[in-house]
């Protein structure tokens, strides 16, 4: 089956480097995988390229697997730009083809390793949510703008200049985060998620995180973690917990109901936009807008 999954995508590959669209177009096409990176890429990018993003608003990319129309995007693509750290779960063998042929950035190798946290001694251990570290995603970003350079060195004063205004952007959007979120942290409330998207937020502001599944969604939560979550909620006297848009709310929703019957009333909040952003145009539909209303949410819910 996988044989022939190969021989498919490979035969696919070779169809769309004949055809002819790449000469057709005005501009340079950058394909991002997720919504999160297209905004950044196109913040660096400006008007000079047609950035898309693979995955639609409110996929969740640990599951996601491309489709044959996605394959042949990302071969008619000028540029594929992805998260990497595993995030992009089952498309790692397609960007390991990809590179035979063609530009790639894998943004996670502008992160210091030293700043990645890990879970187990595996490669695919390392949580990918950097995102929620601004310094992390300015980290990647700027790497990102360094490659985009090297690929395109005619566009380096605008890519320059582009990149210092978002950078300065990102990071008045720290400055109010960890303000915020300190706030939090002298009332001693914890954040509880359906997955484990806040490691590096939590790292970064301070703030204890907790979550029902780990860093992928792979993996269905089990009684024990139930267990154990609600045993949380009643230590901390947690007044709200997070549904996350790419998650279905059921387990969470069983967690707020086993709280209530151990008389510790839980609201489920949300959602939290952590994986993806929302649609384009709709306050969370940039990565600036995704950060600011998760962090007002967290606020205003968890402030007694
Ligand atoms: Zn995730």
């Amino acid at each position: 089956m996988i044989r022939v999954a190969h021989i498919f995508l490979i035969t696919l590959l070779f169809w769309s480097c004949t055809s002819a669209s790449k000469s057709t177009r005005t501009k340079p096409l950058i394909v991002a995988t997720t919504s999160i990176l297209a905004d950044g890429i196109q913040a660096l990018v400006g008007d000079q390229a047609e950035v898309v993003a693979l995955m639609p608003a409110g996929v969740d990319p640990h599951l996601y697997k491309a489709s044959v129309r996605d394959l042949d995007l990302l071969t008619q693509a000028d540029l594929v730009v992805y998260h990497g750290l595993y995030l992009e779960g089952k498309m790692t063998e397609i960007f390991e083809k990809l590179a035979k042929q063609q530009a790639l950035i894998d943004v996670s190798k502008g992160i210091p390793t030293d700043r990645l946290i890990r879970s187990g001694p595996e490669s695919h251990s390392v949580d990918p949510h950097v995102w929620f570290d601004i310094s992390l995603w300015s980290a990647a970003l700027a790497y990102a703008s360094q490659e985009l350079q090297i690929w395109q060195p005619s566009w380096q004063p605008q890519l320059q200049a582009n990149t210092q205004a978002y950078l300065q952007q990102l990071d008045s959007l720290d400055q109010r985060t960890k303000a915020q979120v300190q706030e939090l942290v002298q009332r001693k409330q914890v954040l509880v998620t359906a997955h484990d998207a806040f490691a590096y937020f939590g790292k970064a502001y301070g703030l204890p995180v907790y979550s029902l599944q780990g860093l992928s969604t792979l993996s269905e939560p089990g009684l024990r973690d139930l267990t154990e979550l609600i045993a949380i909620i009643q230590t901390y006297q947690v007044k709200a917990i997070f549904a996350e848009q790419t998650i279905s709310p059921k387990a969470l929703q069983a967690v707020a109901r086993g709280a209530a019957e151990k008389n510790q009333v839980v609201k489920l909040a949300g959602p939290l936009y952590t994986d993806s952003l929302d649609a384009p145009n709709t306050p969370a539909g940039t990565y600036i807008g995704m950060f600011e209303t998760n962090l007002q949410l967290i606020y205003s819910q968890l402030l007694p």
